[in-house]
């Protein structure tokens, strides 16, 4: 195995600086890599805004964005640079230091949200990780709950840890995994009654409901919008009780909602939230943010050795300013705009097999009907044999979330490869 390489001779453009072609040995990769991804055979070598090209060289134009993660797409000139820049002169130091790139980046998120104080980690199950666990030191400390409970909602995701498994209301991730962490309680999503139960029943004893965990808009699950009326009065119940409420915006916080964070779509402020994917536009990174009044750790309390190192912060400093620089917001609101509209002209014609297209900004989903003989996953391999690379959100929900830097012509372009592969999956 040694003597083998697994990318094999590339050839080099002398046209460009990039390697291009170089043949991508499968077997020999699944012979040393874990099995934990269903993986479409397809290894991409290369990529420039929002197209990416494989290992043959073919072309496609990509709507997964490393899942809601390459918010400024492939290669963006003012990413490379600001990494660049920043490898050349000190990459990690730890935070035995201060690190003045994480203080700014800090410090554009205070001043870019309804939080006042930052911790940095290096991914969105280590963010929620660290929200879980201010929150529970919260109640011990503030609340004085002896067994804190903390609410989350079915067909939630949180991460991967034993923690955010926990949190999350999908046993498929739980199952073989077992213990679980105590204190989680699952709610349906976007139902207050539920909410109201749940409070109510746990509030026994020594446990007590401490805090609500959701996400404004559930990604993983379906690609499900949180509703301004059920999140406005759990904001309320929140207020009355002292129950910590904290938004998951590992996913669609960062702009792409089409506002820099999905509350923001709500019209309530979370106490507590999180961000990692489009952070740092595709460089690890991962952020909780929390109001003063919760800001109950102390020194030594929580850690992370690689969280906000100088690379992963101006990395995410680039994101932040380049958002602002070129007015992505707007970007956002437009061509999701014109996504989901296209996204409807496609679904009117295919109505026993389209449920309903939903999303904010550019996080759209399509439904399948449940009876589809079909999955989202049939849909994605269909679309990737057009050129388009798509994720599902689920077994029924095929998922869009593009960079943010996407054109209307690229838009265009997806919209037809989806009317092709639905024309595919629908016919054979
Ligand atoms: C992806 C995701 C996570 C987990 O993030 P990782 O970086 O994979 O740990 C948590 N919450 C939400 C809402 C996500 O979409």
């Amino acid at each position: 195995m040694s003597s083998q390489t697994l990318i094999g001779q590339a050839t080099i453009d002398p046209q460009s600086s990039y390697v291009q072609s170089s043949t991508f040995d499968q077997d020999a990769f699944d012979q040393v890599v874990m099995s934990t991804y269903a993986r479409f055979p397809l290894a991409l070598e290369r990529g420039e805004g929002c197209r990416v090209w494989d290992t043959q060289g073919r072309e496609y134009l990509d709507f997964v964005a490393g899942i809601a993660t390459c918010t400024l797409g492939h290669a963006h000139p003012a990413l490379v640079a600001a990494v660049t820049r920043q490898i050349q002169k000190l990459h990690h130091v730890s935070n035995l230091y201060y690190i003045p790139e994480q203080g700014e980046l800090a410090k554009w998120i205070v001043q870019h949200s309804c939080a006042e104080r930052v911790f940095f980690c290096n991914s969105g199950a280590e963010a929620n990780e660290a929200a879980i666990k201010l929150a529970r030191k919260y109640a011990h400390t503030v609340l004085e709950i002896d067994q804190p409970i903390i609410l989350t909602a079915h067909a939630s995701f949180h991460g991967r840890t034993l923690a955010t498994i926990t949190a999350t209301g999908q046993p498929k991730y739980q199952k073989n995994f077992d213990p679980l962490v105590p204190g989680f309680h699952y709610v349906p999503y976007n139902d207050i009654s539920a909410v109201e139960t749940a409070i109510g029943e746990l509030d026994e004893g020594d446990y007590r409901v401490a805090a609500i965990l959701l996400e404004p808009l559930q990604g993983e699950g379906g690609v499900r919008p949180g509703e301004i009326a059920y999140f406005q009065k759990l904001r309320q119940i929140c207020d009355e009780t002292g129950i910590l409420l904290i938004f998951d915006e590992v996913q669609v916080g960062m702009g792409r909602s089409g506002k820099l964070w999905g509350y923001e779509h709500l019209g309530v402020e979370p106490d507590i939230f999180t961000s990692a994917k489009g952070l740092g536009g595709g460089i690890p990174i991962g952020a909780m943010m929390c109001k003063s009044f919760c800001d109950v750790f102390q020194p030594g309390e929580h850690a992370s050795t690689f969280g906000g190192n100088p690379f992963a912060c101006a990395a995410a400093l680039t994101v932040c300013n380049t958002l602002e620089q070129e007015n992505l917001l707007q970007n956002v609101e437009a061509r999701g705009e014109q996504l989901r509209v296209g996204l409807q002209a496609i679904a009117a014609k295919y109505p026993q097999h389209i449920t309903e297209v939903r999303g904010w900004g550019l996080i759209d989903g399509i439904e399948l009907a449940a009876q589809t003989q079909f999955t989202a996953a049939d849909v994605v391999k269909a679309a990737m044999e057009k050129g388009l690379l798509l994720v599902p959100a689920g077994p029924k929900v095929i998922r869009f979330v593009p960079p943010l830097i996407v054109t209307e012509a690229e838009v265009d372009t997806a919209l037809q490869a989806v009317d092709q592969a639905l024309a595919i999956v629908t016919t054979s």
